[in-house]
């Protein structure tokens, strides 16, 4: 089995704004981020395809506790957003101060952009990470 898209290139198009995802050719489900199958039916019959980048909030969390040296991030919000296309992705928010966020955020429209955060001794290097903006 090979990856229809890497991890890299995943990365790489997240650097130039662009989220990309696969779609099933069988099933027609969207699998976001990149997995090797289709994380509906496991299907292997994939094509990559761009993003929307738009989707709402279905959960978030502040972090006090960074990983090691990350701690200039802190604190910082996670949402776990759901795409329009239907998966769903954690990603930063970004635009709110962290100290501030509240229940507010459930349900409302977000878009994607990104940050790139240096490497860690647990990457290869520096990283896009998705970061999502409230729309409204
Ligand atoms: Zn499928």
């Amino acid at each position: 089995m090979e990856y229809k898209l890497t991890w890299q290139e995943y990365n790489k198009a997240l650097k130039k704004d662009r989220l990309m995802g696969l779609r099933c050719e069988d099933c027609g489900k969207f699998t976001c981020p990149p997995m090797m199958v289709c994380a509906e039916c496991v299907s292997t019959n994939l094509k990559v395809v761009q993003m929307s980048g738009r989707g709402k909030v279905v959960s978030f969390t502040t972090s006090y506790i960074a990983g090691e040296g990350r701690e200039n991030e802190l604190p910082y919000t996670i949402v776990l957003v759901e795409l329009e296309e239907g998966p769903w992705i954690m990603g930063n928010l970004v635009g709110v101060d962290p100290k501030r966020v509240s229940m507010d955020v459930m349900g409302r429209s977000v878009e994607l952009g990104y940050r790139v955060y240096p490497g860690d001794k647990f990457s290869s290097g520096d990283m896009a990470r998705p970061a999502f903006s409230l729309r409204d």
